[in-house]
């Protein structure tokens, strides 16, 4: 059964690990291609867009894919509105799976904004020493606030932004608890902005902020399309075991 996987996140390398190898599947992995240096993966793997939603409905149909599973970071929603779009225009099913959001605990002092641009204003006038702990792609947006500093951790360097008062830490996930709460300390950080990315890899600022009483500036998820979905690979295994069933009965 022929399977094309959207993903750059930790369950999609996780699903792809479950994949690879067993011969039931011949399964594809799409990077979006963001990062230098992706993970190894243990799927063959092509990078970059596809061109919309036509140009992903046409690679569904010319590859003859059985089955698209959308693993895709909850924060990238075009790629994941174009899938379910395609998904119906190619007349492949869609599995989606979406890691579920952390929710807020006691003592997490958290302020929700839309997005990057919300949290700017959130920040205030007044100087502050920010963390910002939310990828590079938004990070322009808080050259609006060059009063604050900003101490900026993503997976590759920013490039170059138009902020006097930063500092970079380039590095990848997973994050201890307590290697991010000594950060925090060591850095002075008064305020944190980040995603309500899900999973575990990227707590850990969560419970640092959490135990130092630190406040939390949110960007919130966005709207994703209502497709049928999973929250682990081990059940996005179990839908796709039984799609290959279902195939299989039908003699395809
Ligand atoms: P996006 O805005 O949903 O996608 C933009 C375009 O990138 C899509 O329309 C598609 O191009 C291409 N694309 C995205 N994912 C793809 C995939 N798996 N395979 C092939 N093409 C893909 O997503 P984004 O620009 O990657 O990121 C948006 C937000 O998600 C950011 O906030 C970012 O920090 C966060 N995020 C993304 C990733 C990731 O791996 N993508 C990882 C961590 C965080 P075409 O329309 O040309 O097909």
């Amino acid at each position: 059964m022929k399977i094309l996987l959207l993903g750059g996140t930790t369950e999609a390398s996780a699903l792809a690990r479950l994949l690879a190898g067993d011969d039931r599947f011949d399964a594809l992995l799409s990077l979006a291609g963001r990062t230098r240096h992706p993970a190894a993966a243990a799927l063959p793997t092509r990078v970059g867009g596809f061109g919309g939603v036509d140009g992903l409905t046409a690679y569904l149909m010319e590859r003859r894919v059985d089955c698209l599973v959308d693993a895709t970071h909850p924060y990238a929603a075009q790629i994941s509105a174009n899938a379910a779009r395609a998904s119906v225009a190619a007349g492949v099913p869609l599995l989606g799976l979406r890691r579920p959001a952390w929710p807020r605990l006691e003592g997490d002092l958290w302020q929700e904004v839309p997005d990057a641009k919300g949290a700017v204003a959130a920040l205030g006038e007044q100087p502050r020493r920010v963390f910002l702990a939310m990828g590079r792609l938004e990070l322009p947006a808080f050259a609006a606030a060059p009063q604050h500093h900003y101490l900026i951790r993503s997976v590759d360097p920013p490039g170059r932004l138009e902020l006097p008062n930063t500092e970079v830490i380039t590095a990848r996930g997973p994050f201890e608890a307590a290697a991010e709460e000594a950060l925090l300390r060591d850095h002075a950080i008064e305020v944190l902005v980040c995603k309500n990315s899900g999973g575990s890899a990227t707590y850990g600022k969560i419970e640092a902020a959490r135990k130092l009483r630190i406040p939390v500036i949110m960007l919130a998820r966005p709207e994703l399309p209502g497709v049928e979905s999973v929250e682990s690979a081990e059940a996005a295994l179990a839908w796709l075991t039984a799609a290959h069933e279902a195939l299989a009965r039908r003699g395809v």
